[in-house]
């Protein structure tokens, strides 16, 4: 086991950490719920080559924490059931996440500036 691994676990915005390199794939991070990598929008998992890598990729600099984002109300078709209407727009704290009013289903979208206010 390595000690570098068992410190990234020990992140507060790391909920596992898989070492596959064994199987040919690489070191897989993944983020708890409210929280994604900073360059990679939307995403909470992330591979990586080596152990430095790891380490560095998923340094507190590199991540954003989602739940400081704050939900609107954006007019959107719903892709599902076609309600053109007010959604709910970074649903559950999550950027550009819009969740359906009517039925409820998840997509994402982007959410321009003048929408925020
Ligand atoms: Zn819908």
């Amino acid at each position: 086991m390595s000690k570098t691994l068992d410190r990234i676990r020990k992140r507060p915005w790391v909920a596992y950490v898989d070492d596959e390199r064994d199987s040919g794939s690489s070191i897989i991070v993944t983020l708890k719920d409210g929280y994604e990598f900073a360059g990679n929008e939307g995403c909470g998992v992330e591979g990586y080559e080596n152990v430095a890598n790891a380490l560095s990729g998923t340094a507190r600099n590199c991540i954003f924490n989602t739940q400081t984002i704050k939900p609107v109300k954006v007019v959107r078709t719903c892709p599902r059931c076609k309600t053109h209407a007010y959604h709910w727009g970074n649903d559950k704290g999550v950027k550009h996440r819009i969740a359906c009013a009517r039925c409820s289903h998840e997509w994402m979208g982007r959410i321009k500036k003048e929408e925020m206010e």
